[in-house]
């Protein structure tokens, strides 16, 4: 059984995440998306609500299974049993970044392949940060994220306005 995993932030998760998701679950038996809950930055969602905004785009898949994992990356791909790690890279700019991870990731747990796969040109503008912001100033984020995060943002931002 060939297992994979997706890391990363999701914060929120977006057509992009979603998009590389749906595509890696069908070369591996088993992805697990991986969500990291990392405390050192400063999240809108908390891991167990980005994991609900995941699980719920997911339902009918039974591949994929969606958990969060505070600590180093190679230490949950080696717990999980995987051989392949998945990054998405959207422009040349996510490039350098995810190859110097990959090297380190690599030198911490050698059985262990990053795969990159390229974004679908339909969501290459896609960026949780820059999302975030324009939802935060009222722009319309509907056509970036899935309908339930479109929700879950503007719920978010409304009651952030209201504290
Ligand atoms: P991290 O903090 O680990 O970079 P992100 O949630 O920003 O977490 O990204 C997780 C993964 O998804 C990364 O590999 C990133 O390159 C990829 N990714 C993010 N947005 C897109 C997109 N629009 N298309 C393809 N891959 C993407």
């Amino acid at each position: 059984m060939k297992c994979a995993m997706f890391p990363g932030s999701f914060d929120p998760p977006t057509l992009g995440h979603i998009n590389i998701i749906e595509r890696s679950a069908r070369l591996y038996d088993r992805l697990y998306v991986v969500v990291a809950d990392n405390v050192a930055k400063k999240c809108l969602f908390t891991a167990e609500e980005r994991i609900r905004l995941i699980k719920d785009n997911f339902r009918d898949k039974e591949n994929i299974e969606v958990l969060s994992f505070r600590g180093l990356t190679v230490d949950i791909a080696r717990e999980l049993g995987v051989d392949v790690m998945i990054r998405g890279v959207r422009a040349a700019g996510d490039f350098g970044y995810e190859f110097e991870l990959a090297m380190t990731n690599k030198q911490l747990l050698p059985t262990v392949e990053t795969l990159f796969m390229p974004t679908d040109p339909h969501y290459f503008l896609l960026r949780s940060s820059a999302i975030k912001e324009m939802a935060i100033f009222g722009a319309d984020i509907s056509a970036m994220v899935p309908a339930n995060v479109a929700k879950a943002l503007a719920e978010r931002v409304v009651s952030r306005e209201t504290l």
